[in-house]
C-alpha cells in the first residue's frame, strides 16, 4: 500500500536522475503535477544549478495538500502530511523525512524569496514519477501509478536498449542488456541503497516483467548484506529502468563497474556494520568472536612485518567457518573485514546481545626480545572466564604445540567490561621468527580453529 504522498514526492526528487545538456534553464519553465500545469508565483522559473533541476518546492507541496510552515530565523521548511514529516533547510544538504537524516545532492536554495529544492527527493517505493524534458523546460511530477502508455506507442521510439536478465550473486549484480549502456549510479544513505539507473532503456523478455508503476524483486534471502533488490521501469519516453540495491548492516559500500558484451557487471564491496541491528534468535549459544585490531589500528608487527591484524582476522574467520557448523551456536563476529570497531564497541555488542562467550583473538609481541615465545591466554576475574580460558589454552597448547606461557589474569578491556564469560588469546608471538611463520599457515591456522572452538563446546558442554 502507498505511504503517504509526502513521501512519494520526496523520494522520487532525490532519486531522480537524468542526464543535463544546457546550462541554467530560464524562459518559460513549467511544472506539470497529474496532468495540471501548477501555477508558478510571478519570476519563479525551474533552475538548473549545476545540472541539478530545483523546483520551488512551497508550491508544489501545497498542490499535492500538504502543510507547508517556513521558518525565516532557521530557513527551515517544514512540510507536513498526516503523521508524516520533512524538514529541509536552506544551505544545509541534509534533510530530515520521518525523523531519518536523508542526503540532498544538493543543498535547498534561496532563489526570488522561494525555497528552491533539487528535483530528486521521493521514495522511489511509492513509485511516484518524476521527469524533466529539456527542450521544453517541463518538469513533469506524477503522484499516482496511472498506466502509462505502452512504450511502442506512438511514434516516439528511441533506440531503446531491453534488459533481459537480472541477477545477484558473489556480490555482483549482472544485468544482461541488448547492448552496451553507462548506466547513472547514485549511492543512498539511511538506509545504504545503490540506484542504478539504465536510460532509454526497457525491459526485454524477461522472466518476470513488472507492470507499470509495480516492482520486481530478486531473491536475496541467502544474502545477509542485501535486504532486498527491487526493479522497476522508472519512466516512460523514454524509458528507464532502474534497478536499487538495498543494503542491510553496512557500513559503507563500494562499487565497480564493467560492461562486456551487453553485459553489465556491478561489483560492490561492502563493510559491515559492526553491530548488528536484529537480534539474534533464541535457543542458541551466543558465542562472539572478536578479531583483534582491525582498520586503522594494525596491531603489533610481525617479525616479517606483517601485521597483527590480519592474523587476527584471518584465524578468526576459520573460527567462524567452523563454529557456523554447529547446530546449537549462534557465531556474531565483531568484525569479518579489515575495519576498526572501537573496544567499547566490541565490548557494547556482546554485552547487547548478551552473548555466552566471548573470545578475543590476537597474535603476541616483544620486538625488543625476539627470543619470546610461546602462547597465553588471558581472563579477567571472573571464574566463569577462568574456566573458558583453561579449557581453549588446554586445547591450543595440545593443537599447536607452542611453548605454554599458561593462563593468566589480565587486565583488558573487551574482557573486563564484557559480562559473560570473556577470553583474550595471544595465540603465539608474531615477534618471534618460527613462532610467526607457524601462526602465517593455513595448516597451523586451522588446527588452532579448532582447537578454539573445541574449546568453547567443552565449556558449553556441547
Ligand atoms: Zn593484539
Amino acid at each position: 500500500m502507498k505511504k503517504s504522498i509526502i513521501m512519494l514526492l520526496f523520494s522520487a526528487l532525490l532519486l531522480f536522475l537524468i542526464p543535463m545538456y544546457t546550462h541554467a534553464a530560464t524562459n518559460q519553465t513549467k511544472i506539470i503535477l497529474d496532468g495540471q500545469e501548477l501555477i508558478l508565483p510571478n519570476d519563479v522559473e525551474v533552475v538548473n544549478v549545476r545540472s541539478n533541476i530545483m523546483i520551488p518546492i512551497r508550491v508544489v507541496a501545497e498542490n499535492l495538500k500538504f502543510n507547508v510552515n517556513w521558518d525565516q530565523k532557521t530557513q527551515n521548511v517544514h512540510i507536513q502530511q498526516g503523521s508524516n514529516a520533512i524538514s529541509l533547510t536552506v544551505g544545509k544538504d541534509e534533510a530530515l523525512v520521518e525523523n531519518n537524516t536523508v542526503k540532498l545532492n544538493i543543498a535547498p536554495q534561496m532563489i526570488k524569496n522561494t525555497v528552491f529544492v533539487p528535483i530528486r527527493f521521493v521514495s522511489e517505493e511509492m513509485g511516484l514519477r518524476v521527469s524533466w524534458n529539456n527542450k521544453d523546460k517541463i518538469v513533469t511530477l506524477t503522484s499516482n501509478t496511472l498506466p502509462s502508455p505502452p512504450s511502442n506507442g506512438n511514434g516516439n521510439e528511441a533506440a531503446t536498449n531491453l534488459v533481459h536478465e537480472i541477477n545477484y550473486a558473489n556480490n555482483q549484480l549482472v544485468v544482461q542488456l541488448d547492448h552496451e549502456v553507462t548506466p547513472i549510479i547514485t549511492t543512498l544513505k539511511n538506509p545504504e541503497r545503490i540506484v542504478v539507473d539504465f536510460p532509454s532503456t526497457d525491459f526485454g523478455n524477461m522472466v518476470q516483467v513488472p507492470s507499470t508503476g509495480s516492482m520486481g524483486r530478486l531473491d536475496t534471502s541467502e544474502f545477509p548484506n542485501v535486504t532486498e533488490i527491487r526493479y522497476s521501469l522508472f519512466k516512460n519516453d523514454p524509458a528507464q529502468v532502474r534497478i536499487v540495491i538495498e543494503l542491510n548492516n553496512v557500513s559503507s559500500v563500494n562499487y565497480n563497474q564493467q560492461t562486456n558484451a551487453g553485459k553489465f557487471i556491478l561489483d560492490l564491496s561492502m563493510e559491515n556494520d559492526p553491530a548488528p541491528t536484529t537480534p539474534v534468535n533464541s535457543g542458541k549459544k551466543i558465542v562472539v568472536i572478536d578479531p583483534g585490531h582491525g582498520g586503522s589500528d594494525p596491531g603489533t608487527t610481525s617479525f616479517t612485518k606483517k601485521h597483527e591484524k590480519h592474523f587476527a582476522l584471518a584465524l578468526s574467520l576459520k573460527v567462524q567457518a567452523l563454529l557456523q557448523q554447529e547446530s546449537d551456536i549462534e557465531v556474531i563476529m565483531t568484525r569479518e573485514t579489515d575495519i576498526y570497531p572501537t573496544r567499547s564497541e566490541r565490548v557494547k555488542l556482546a554485552n547487547d546481545l548478551k552473548a555466552d562467550v566471548f573470545v578475543s583473538i590476537h597474535g603476541n609481541s616483544v620486538p625488543s626480545a625476539p627470543q619470546v615465545t610461546g602462547t597465553e591466554t588471558f581472563y579477567y576475574q571472573r571464574a566463569s572466564s577462568k574456566e573458558l580460558a583453561k579449557l581453549i589454552h588446554k586445547n591450543l597448547i595440545k593443537a599447536i604445540g607452542l611453548y605454554d606461557r599458561g593462563v593468566k589474569n589480565g587486565n583488558f578491556q573487551v574482557i573486563r567490561e564484557t559480562k559473560m564469560p570473556a577470553v583474550l588469546l595471544e595465540v603465539g608471538f608474531l615477534s618471534n621468527k618460527s613462532d610467526e611463520e607457524a601462526m602465517m599457515s593455513e595448516t597451523f591456522q586451522n588446527k588452532a580453529a579448532q582447537a578454539i572452538v573445541d574449546g568453547i563446546k567443552e565449556y558449553l558442554k556441547l
